[in-house]
């Protein structure tokens, strides 16, 4: 049985096989958390990104999936950047249908890695404009649907209205 987790913390500080990277369909860096994810792991992680790039992702990552580099200085082994919807730029139900997509093709990804623990952050709600609590239900309604075959799947929420937000929905 996974065990699924909720952390108030920086994803960049965790111990876990595969952090999930919030990103944008560049995989050319950003803010939040994406920042963070370089800015603390090093240029290790953007060379990986350029060649997957030039190699695959010619338009860049489409929403919805996800696509595994090197965590390069993070505690972490591998990093999975997904690219969440931005909430604004889609309707109902095709923006749930997105962020959903999110969780269940990085847990994909990451369990093709041999990855036993996963951490995601809450994926869209940042910058993309995803209110709390309904990405949190996604998010953990995704997990939970797709059933992976993981030791620990850990949502590490930045702050204490994350914290709450996924709490309330769990
Ligand atoms: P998006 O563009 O997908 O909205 P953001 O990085 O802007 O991504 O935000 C996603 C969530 O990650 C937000 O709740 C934000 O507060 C949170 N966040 C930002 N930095 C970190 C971090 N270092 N660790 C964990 N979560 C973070």
């Amino acid at each position: 049985m996974t065990q699924i987790t909720l952390v108030q913390g920086d994803i960049t500080e965790q111990r876990v096989d595969a952090v999930v990277n919030a990103a944008n369909s560049s995989l050319l860096g950003g803010g939040g958390v994406d920042g963070a994810i370089h800015r603390k792991g090093g240029p290790e992680i953007l060379a990986e990104c350029r060649r997957l790039r030039a190699s695959h992702y010619g338009k860049g990552l489409p929403t919805g999936r996800a696509v595994a580099t090197t965590a390069g200085r993070l505690p972490a082994r591998w990093v999975v950047h997904t690219v969440g919807p931005v909430y604004r730029a889609e309707d109902y139900p095709q923006r749930a249908e997105l962020l959903a997509s999110c969780y269940r093709e990085s847990l994909r990804v990451a369990v093709g890695l041999g990855a036993r623990t996963v951490a995601f952050p809450a994926v869209s709600a940042g910058i993309f404009g995803w209110p709390l609590e309904d990405a949190a239900r996604i998010a953990l309604g995704a997990v939970a649907a797709a059933g992976p075959d993981l030791d620990e799947v850990r949502f590490v929420l930045f702050d204490a209205e994350a914290y709450a937000a996924f709490e309330r929905v769990r």
